[in-house]
């Protein structure tokens, strides 16, 4: 090979490293910009909040600094999952300890936009148009379901997994999120054990969000 020909070669080379960098971030930037758009094109929180369940009864806190700040949710990325922390008691007493915060005294900043019973009703806390302080670095794009516990090990009763199953389901349809992807732990965002069954228990988790995958699916062909 020829002195000519050897650089000839390397410019050459050089251009297919060239062309593939382009390749590669033109496929980024399609990639980035396909995922803008699917969030974008989501449903507003409005349009779910004006066709809730009928199983959802509402019992929204006072707007206040502590729990209910009223500032909007402008769209919805995830669906949280919680557990209260609390065995034994009632959605009622959970809507009603955060709607005590108001007060300032306890100096605590929380809430949910709905509270699932031991029983299976669903109370809901803060409507979907706006943030909930559930789930720290993602109250802005989350919507947050705290649930009710029989014992100390955070298991959710047979009738709150239930419930909390086809409300996450109705919430993903609703905002054309994908189960897999979408429905996850406050542990997932932060690292706190919470829902603490369900972060002790990976394979419990990974059949809550396959039973919500089937339940999406049914709710569909119904
Ligand atoms: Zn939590």
């Amino acid at each position: 090979m020829t002195h000519r020909q050897r650089r000839d070669a390397l410019q050459t080379d050089e251009r297919l490293k060239v062309l593939l960098l382009c390749a590669v971030l033109a496929l980024l930037t399609v990639a980035v910009i396909f995922t803008a758009a699917v969030r974008l094109s989501r449903p507003s929180p409005a349009e779910a909040e004006a066709k809730l369940p009928g199983y959802v009864t509402k019992d929204l806190l006072d707007i206040n600094e502590w729990s209910r700040p009223g500032e909007p949710l402008k769209r919805v990325n995830a669906v949280v999952l919680h557990y209260v922390g609390n065995p034994g008691t009632s959605a009622q007493a959970n809507r009603n300890y955060f709607n005590s915060l108001a007060t300032g005294e306890l100096e605590t900043y929380a809430a949910s936009h709905f509270s699932v019973s031991l029983e299976g009703e669903v109370l809901q806390c803060v409507p979907l148009t706006e943030i909930a302080y559930a789930s720290n670095s993602r109250n802005g794009d989350t919507v947050s379901i705290e649930v009710c516990h029989p014992d100390e090990g955070g298991e959710y009763s047979p009738a709150a997994y239930r419930r909390t199953v086809e409300l996450t389901a109705w919430l993903c349809r609703a905002f054309r999120l994908d189960p897999e992807e979408d429905v996850i732990r406050h542990y997932d965002v932060s690292g706190k054990r919470c829902p603490l069954y369900y972060v002790d228990h990976p394979d419990a988790w990974e059949r809550l969000v396959e039973d919500v995958a089937a339940e999406v699916a049914r709710q569909e062909e119904a």
